[in-house]
């Protein structure tokens, strides 16, 4: 992790915007661009200077995990602290994330700059760190491969155990996954487990219930894992018994609008062609109003980051880009199939990284 290299992108793209300062508040804008996890504190980039202002909890933890910049600790009401923070750097335009600061911050900031002889304007930025955030180092590709493979395990494992009509409900297989994961490496979790088994899956974000796994039924199961702060994300479809007709259908057409979209996404691509690929055939089959999420997403120090995709998404795919593919078809009632895999854009083309097993379904 080279931070002063990470600086200098950032700094490239704000003399881009004309900002000549930055308020990073964003936590994990903050992580990448400092080196610095702890959970409270704010960056101040500027052309010239480097500062990291965090309180008495977290200082020391700074001041080892973030050499590039200077530590200012803050004491008190940002109202004390602030005017310090900024004093001598004569910033006329002060950028902040204006898709994280609070309503409640920017109010505070704004009275602090009014009151002051500082002639500082509050200029409000989104997305200059987070395409930086997109294309990931070979360090970052590392750790990530490395949650990858915990969520594989894991699933692999625990799916392997589920029992249909044994009284198993999906909180005990959403429990013993976290354990699996927790076992295996991963550092908490980047988001909760999912387990949605029969109409349950129909709903894409479902809640693990103290419904019972019964055979015959679609049973989606959503993980990931977390390492050194980057997260993986996983989803698999299995179901026990005899799959009836809708399940072999709907899996099939979700695999192959999965594989379309593989085979199909190439570098330059924007976010909208890579989910075309998937959704044509979605459509063409007849569920085109089923699947009702984007494609995927980026993963890194967010599970969800940047690039996008969705049907409108302008973000290009570039090298160097992880990204999820998770088409899923989620039929009311009856439940929904959702396959996602974890990809990189290598070479201009996607290399699969996740590897944890598919079921096969004869139709
Ligand atoms: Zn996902």
């Amino acid at each position: 992790m080279k931070i002063s290299n990470r600086l200098g992108k950032l700094r490239q793209r704000m003399s881009e915007k004309e900002t000549e300062a930055i308020l990073i508040s964003q936590p994990e804008n903050r992580h990448y661009l400092s080196g610095f996890n702890g959970s409270s504190g704010f960056l101040l980039i500027t052309p010239g200077s480097a500062i990291l202002a965090t309180d008495f909890r977290y200082v020391e933890q700074a001041e080892m995990q973030s050499p590039d910049y200077n530590i200012f600790k803050i004491a008190g009401d940002i109202e004390g602290w602030f005017p310090d923070l900024i004093d001598g750097l004569s910033i006329r335009r002060l950028g902040f994330e204006s898709d994280h600061l609070s309503f409640d911050m920017h109010r505070r900031l704004s009275n602090i700059l009014d009151d002051s002889r500082l002639q500082t304007r509050l200029v409000p930025i989104t997305g200059l760190a987070e395409p930086i955030r997109a294309v990931k180092e070979p360090e970052e590709i590392e750790l990530i491969t490395q949650a990858i493979s915990i969520s594989d395990t894991a699933l692999d494992k625990v799916a392997a155990t589920i029992q249909a009509d044994m009284g198993m409900i999906e909180e005990d297989v959403a429990w013993e996954i976290e354990r699996t994961l927790r076992n295996n490496g991963s550092q908490t979790l980047p988001f909760d487990v999912i387990v949605a088994s029969g109409a349950n899956a129909a709903l894409p974000h479902a809640r693990p219930s103290q419904r019972a796994i019964q055979s015959g039924e679609p049973i989606v199961i959503d993980i990931g894992a977390r390492v050194q702060g980057y997260s993986s994300d996983l989803s698999r479809t299995i179901c026990l018994g005899t799959a009836d007709d809708t399940f072999k259908r709907v899996y099939k057409v979700v695999m192959e609008a999965q594989m379309a979209a593989i085979t199909g996404i190439t570098e330059g691509m924007t976010g909208a062609q890579a989910d075309g690929f998937a959704r044509e055939i979605i459509e063409r089959a007849g569920y085109g109003d089923s699947f009702g999420h984007g494609l995927g997403h980026g993963l890194g120090l967010s599970p969800h980051e940047k690039p996008h995709l969705s049907p409108n998404s302008g973000d290009a795919l570039g090298n160097g880009m992880v990204f999820t593919i998770e088409p899923g078809v989620y039929l009311t009632g009856w439940g929904g199939v959702r396959i996602e895999d974890t990809v990189i854009m290598e070479n201009g083309k996607i290399r699969v990284l996740s590897q944890a097993q598919k079921m096969e379904v004869g139709v």
